[in-house]
């Protein structure tokens, strides 16, 4: 293997050559403390930059076993690492000529703590996955500023952050105790019965729609009515107290602009860890939760939405339902159907996303218009039965109507941000009230059909390449020559995870989908892959630009490619 000092004297040769002769650098180089790996080079300055790799051996990083021992202290460790990664090279890292000239990046890390490619740890390295953008003027090498990238900058990024003993030892610890205290409240739930746990003290709120962190002027934070309390005894952080929200059916009223949707959010994202300070890293919520909502004008493959609606005008199928330009109501009813399809175990729902004629149909609007008139069965109808045939839960913000009392387990009133337990009172008035409305859902909640995709209707190809693929940002992936708009899928929370997405649906194709395996099987062939393989499986070589993402979101994709047909 070559070392750094040949590296060096190459990229001082190459100086103000042509751009393209910086593929000569592509190789491995041994430093004095790692190795060096530059598996691609980039085509141009403006093109994306290229992707480098180190490789530093324990007996430089000297990581103690204990703080990657398991998957979840692995995740939360290599996270942290790549966050100092990121801001060591953020100090370090300057323009140094044309278009990408002098970057040097990791990937994009927010508010979760998400397994990812960046990074690799066990008990002979630690690797750790970049970009770099090689530097030029125009289109001539700059090989003396190149020099003192590779050479200089990376060492000292690699000193600075990823050797255990130049970090904050504290720092790392809290870092890795809070995801694992997390990851071990949401395994606690089923055996206390309940679907989702808001921990006293949480600040739910967020800086402003575009800024996921905390609200920190004026936030109230979260506390528990005593008749919903339920205390945990961490593995670290010991007894910690807060809300429990018990399986069954969950309404959250309050009058508007008193937090409900803000609570709701905290708990669809409750399904991911978070990074200490978050705010709400102490929520936690059923893994197999989904968040619901209408989506008008997405389209829909052959499923059986029956459940909810029949009889629509022209006698069209609503057991195998296809259209390209869904309704606000058969969207939800899509979005149900398929995520139950996929597993859900909890489904989130918002009056402020939702259809109002899906959700429901009030005692006047009955007597003027007939069952048989109406196709939809509104949510309202079905909800106890999903729960009493199917087990699954929901939770349900509504401030504007109370036919809802009648079908609730819980009732949560949010009032100046904060949650009271109004369940009894709110049974109360829905038993004055008996039998004014009609039940219009019958004894059973339907059946579920899983479907089987055809690969032949998926095609990642566009112009010459068989596989073209590009994420735009959390909503939105070209997959060949479609796009795929992700924007009413609000559980994925990184590109990353959308770049994994895509790339698995093409793994997919590839390897099971034979006219045989149904949705849920070839989502639970894929998880199963990943989570014996890794996410390298779904990408030629290794790439840092990857997070985990859930079967459900990739199911979403799927369901929303509009090429997508069923046997
Ligand atoms: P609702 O759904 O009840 O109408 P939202 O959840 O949308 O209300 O909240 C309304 C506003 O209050 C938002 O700007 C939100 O960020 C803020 N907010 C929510 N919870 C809190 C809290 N605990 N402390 C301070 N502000 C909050
Ligand atoms: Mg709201």
């Amino acid at each position: 293997m070559a070392d750094q000092k040949h590296l060096h004297s190459t990229l001082l040769d190459l100086d103000s050559r042509g751009y393209k002769a910086y593929l000569d650098i592509k190789g491995s180089y041994q430093f004095p403390e790692f190795t060096l790996i530059v598996d691609h080079v980039q085509g141009d300055p403006f093109a994306s930059p290229s992707k480098l790799r180190v490789k530093i051996p324990q007996s430089v990083a000297r990581f103690p076993q204990e703080l990657y021992q398991s998957p979840t202290r692995s995740i939360a460790l290599r996270d942290y690492l790549t966050r100092e990664f990121d801001a060591a090279a953020k100090e370090i890292s300057s323009f140094r000529g044309t278009g990408k000239s002098g970057l040097i990046s990791i990937a994009n890390t927010g508010q979760e703590v998400l397994e990812r490619t960046a990074t690799v740890i066990n008990d002979h390295y630690l690797e750790v996955r970049f970009l770099v953008g090689l530097p030029a003027r125009g289109r001539r090498i700059l090989g003396r500023q190149a020099a003192e990238m590779l050479v200089v900058d990376i060492p000292d990024i690699v000193n600075s952050a990823l050797k255990y003993p130049n970090l904050n030892g504290k720092k790392v610890k809290k870092h890795v105790e809070t995801v694992e205290d997390a990851h071990w409240l949401r395994q606690q739930l089923p055996e206390r019965g309940l679907v989702a746990f808001i921990a006293n003290d949480s600040i739910l709120p967020r800086s402003s729609g575009v800024d996921p962190t905390p609200l920190i002027k004026d936030a109230v934070p979260f506390q528990a009515p005593e008749s919903m309390s339920v205390e945990f005894n961490c593995p670290h952080g010991g007894l910690i107290k807060g809300m429990g929200i018990p399986t069954g059916i969950t309404l959250i009223v309050g009058g508007g602009y008193h937090g409900k949707s803000t609570l709701l959010r905290a708990m669809e994202l409750g399904v991911y860890n978070r990074i200490p300070g978050d705010g709400r890293e102490f929520v936690v919520t059923n893994p197999a939760a989904v968040k619901i909502r209408a989506e008008d004008g997405r389209s829909i493959a052959g499923v059986n939405i029956s459940p909810f609606i029949n009889q629509l005008p022209q006698n069209r199928s609503t057991t195998k339902f296809s259209t390209p330009n869904a309704s606000g109501s058969t969207s939800m009813a899509a979005n149900i159907i398929e995520a139950l399809e996929a597993g859900a175990e909890l489904l989130l729902v918002d009056e402020d996303t939702a259809a109002t004629n899906f959700m429901i149909r009030d005692q006047p609007m009955q007597q003027l218009i007939a069952k048989d008139k109406e196709p939809i069965t509104p949510f309202i109808d079905k909800v106890k039965q999903l729960y009493a045939d199917y087990g699954v839960s929901t939770i349900l913000v509504m401030g504007g109507s109370g036919d809802y009392f009648e079908v609730a387990d819980t009732v949560i009133a949010m009032e100046n941000f904060q949650p009271h337990n109004v369940t009894e009172k709110a049974q109360a008035i829905a038993a004055k009230h008996l039998n004014e409305r009609i039940g219009e859902g019958g004894e059973e909640f339907g059946d579920i059909t899983p479907r089987i995709p055809l690969g032949e209707s998926i095609d990642p190809s566009r112009g010459r390449r068989a596989v073209k693929l590009k994420v735009r940002d959390v909503s939105e992936v070209a997959f060949g020559e479609e796009d795929i708009d992700l924007a009413a899928v609000e559980q994925i929370v990184d590109p990353a995870q959308l770049r994994s997405i895509a790339s698995a649906i093409v793994y997919a194709k590839e390897k099971y989908l034979n006219r045989r395996r149904t949705i849920p099987e070839i989502l639970m062939a894929i998880m199963t892959d990943i989570e014996e393989k890794g996410l390298d499986i779904l990408t030629e070589f290794p790439q840092g630009n990857l997070a985990i993402f859930r079967h459900f979101e990739l199911a979403a994709a799927l369901n929303r490619l509009r090429t997508l047909k069923v046997q």
